[in-house]
């Protein structure tokens, strides 16, 4: 029934969480938050809360699944129990496996993995709170997290939802819109190789429309990166701070 749908943008334009239609929701990324991975990030965007740990490249077990010309990019995107609304199972669902897919093939573009024949590349994803948009902060956080670790990049890779809510174009979709708006389409996007890693699409978009959600996710992409920098030297410059601290004795 017409009366029943749930409103999700104001007359003014504003939507659930009262953000305007470009806006993205507050993004916090930590680097170095694991002391036993070789590369991590947390990552906290909106209510969505992901830590991811990366390891390699290392020596692959099993050994037969090793590549004789490149590393072996295994990816693993799952979510606690805790994460979401009504607990969800810890064994791995359909989506997860999909998205550990996705996530995998949006990152392998930036790592040069002809670098480092016959060895892996492990990321381990952990959702702790979903509130619409992981796969996404997951592709970011774990970009950060690879570069932590020391691995040879093209770029980094920064991605962002966007989609189409009570019928205008809207960036960074949360949960409720999500699940009560017409379209989610995420991207990932290398912004210094102007590549385009990850784009999917939930529903219907006309052409126009498209245009108008491809152009808002690439800037989207592009002030995600900002936060991906700045979290990268923010973790450079501390660690400049304690070698001084170190060297003064
Ligand atoms: N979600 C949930 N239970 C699940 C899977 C997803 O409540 O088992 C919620 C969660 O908030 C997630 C959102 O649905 O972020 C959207 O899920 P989607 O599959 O679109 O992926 P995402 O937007 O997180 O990349």
């Amino acid at each position: 029934m017409e009366n029943d749908k749930i409103s999700l943008v104001t007359e003014d334009g504003l939507r659930v969480d009262g953000r305007k239609l470009d806006e993205l929701r507050p993004v916090k990324i930590e680097v170095g938050v694991l002391a036993n991975a070789d590369g991590s990030a947390f990552i906290q965007q909106g209510k969505s809360k992901l830590l991811v740990a990366v390891y390699g490249p290392r020596e692959l077990h099993p050994r037969h699944l090793a590549l004789p010309d490149k590393a072996l990019i295994r990816c693993r995107y799952h979510m606690a129990p805790f994460s979401v609304e009504e607990r969800k199972s810890p064994a791995p669902s359909r989506r997860e496996i999909e998205l550990s897919k996705i996530i995998r093939e949006a990152l392998e573009p930036a790592i040069l993995v002809d670098r480092f024949p016959r060895t892996s590349i492990d990321i381990f994803i952990e959702v702790l709170e979903a509130d619409g948009g992981t796969r996404c902060a997951a592709v970011t956080a774990a970009s950060v997290a690879l570069a932590h670790a020391g691995i040879p990049m093209r770029d980094l890779v920064a991605a962002c939802a966007v989609g189409k809510v009570d019928g205008k174009i809207v960036v960074d979709l949360c949960d409720a819109e999500d699940k009560y708006g017409e379209v989610d389409m995420p991207v990932a996007y290398m912004p210094n190789k102007k590549v385009v890693t990850l784009l999917q699409m939930d529903g219907i978009l006309t052409r126009e429309e498209f245009d108008e959600a491809f152009k808002k996710a690439i800037s989207a992409c592009e002030k995600i990166y900002e936060f991906q920098l700045n979290a990268l030297k923010k973790h450079l410059s501390i660690i400049e701070e304690v070698k001084e601290e170190e060297s003064n004795g």
